[in-house]
């Protein structure tokens, strides 16, 4: 500030200039368990989980599955699955499709794999509230558990959900670290003066030696940032003057997902299987899966190994893994040639849902 500032309006010096928005390091203790809480906005992993937590697949446990059928989808099927994609696409006309002649309908087959990990991750935090005299479930009540001991109730298997809790006896009440426990900080607008210098006349109180009407000749006008008051209630306090400190615990469920689907016909993009449905012939649920052996196409073993560990390595030292769903579905697949108009056709129907995939279609103008 200029020395101008100096007489402007009154200002109380034991109003305090604006602290840290956060509890700077080292404000609040460590609490067991919790440790290399640093006050910031970011939360602490709390891992491993305890050492007493260490599922193992069982060994000698052969995944047998059991035998599968190949789906088949006949010639009135086909074709009324090709005549709703032809109704999806405005510029293709449904004659081809209703006049067709089919040479072949070929099924094949699909296997999807899929393995599910239901996992549950644990965070921590400092967080902080205005203190105005609620309860305090401080350490005099006894010491808090450790992170794990927490108890949660489970949201349903193999479904998302993030809930926040309060860590019991945590809780501690501090001066407020913005306003040092004054419930008002200064106006850092003018300096807490309440006053500032006129922006017409530059503070002179007159220009062109004429009286600045902006300021009645004063030089100096009310503080619009703090009403003229030099100081304002302080935003994390509230003017409460004290805040309640607390632990939260932020406990994650969440269902992580990989598919694997062989790729066995180049012509169909694989990509499409995503948005259908197959039929789930074999589903194995345990708290950790064992990979399947003795599956007719070996490809889906390896792959059963594969992700397995992959989830193991991403998941075992960071979260609890609650629960693993492995499972094989048959996703039908047709190739369906025809001819139509003496040319040669052919169209996928794929999906429990006979999606339609078509490269080529043979469309009205061409024949006509
Ligand atoms: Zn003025
Ligand atoms: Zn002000
Ligand atoms: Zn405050």
């Amino acid at each position: 500030m200029g020395e101008q500032d100096e007489d402007l309006g009154a200002f109380d010096p034991n109003i305090p200039e604006e602290g840290p928005s956060a509890p700077p390091p080292g404000w609040l203790d460590v609490i067991h368990g919790y440790q290399g809480h640093k006050g910031g906005e970011e939360d602490n992993p709390l891992y491993p989980p305890p050492p007493a937590y260490n599922p193992q697949p069982e060994l000698n446990r052969n995944t047998v599955v059991p035998d599968i059928r190949v789906p088949t989808v006949s010639e009135d099927v086909a074709r009324e699955a090709l005549l709703k994609f032809v109704e999806s696409k405005w510029k293709y006309s449904s004659k081809p499709a209703r006049n067709l002649v089919f040479k072949e309908l070929k099924p094949i087959t699909v296997y999807r794999y899929r393995l599910e990990t239901y996992t549950e991750t644990r965070t921590s935090g400092w967080q902080f509230e205005p203190y105005n005299g609620q309860a305090v479930d401080g350490p005099q009540y006894g010491a808090s558990p450790s992170p794990w001991d927490v108890l949660m109730a489970l949201p349903p298997r193999f479904s998302d959900r993030v809930e926040k809790v309060r860590v019991p006896h945590s809780s501690l009440v501090k001066p407020c670290h913005k306003c040092n426990g004054c419930g008002r900080t200064r106006c850092g607008h003018c300096f807490g003066r309440g006053l500032r210098r006129c922006p017409f006349c530059h503070g002179h109180g007159s220009s062109r030696n004429k009286r600045c009407t902006s300021c009645q000749g004063r030089g100096r006008k009310r503080c619009t940032f703090c009403h003229g008051h030099g100081y304002k209630t302080c935003c994390v306090c509230h003017g409460n003057q004290s805040l309640l400190h607390f632990i939260q615990l932020t406990v994650t469920w969440k269902n992580d997902v990989s598919n694997f689907i062989p790729d066995r016909q180049p012509d169909f993009p694989d990509k499409k299987f995503e948005n259908v449905t197959g039929d789930p012939f074999f589903v194995d649920e345990s708290v950790l899966v064992y990979p399947i052996q003795g599956f007719p196409d070996q490809e889906i073993c390896d792959v059963s190994t594969k992700l397995i560990n992959e989830h193991l390595n991403r998941f075992r030292s960071t979260s609890r893994i609650l629960q693993q769903r492995q499972s094989i579905e048959m996703v039908p697949l047709t190739h369906a040639r025809y001819s139509y108009s003496g040319k040669d056709f052919s169209f996928y129907v794929y999906g429990v849902e006979n999606q339609v995939f078509a490269s080529k279609y043979p469309s009205a103008c061409s024949i006509l």
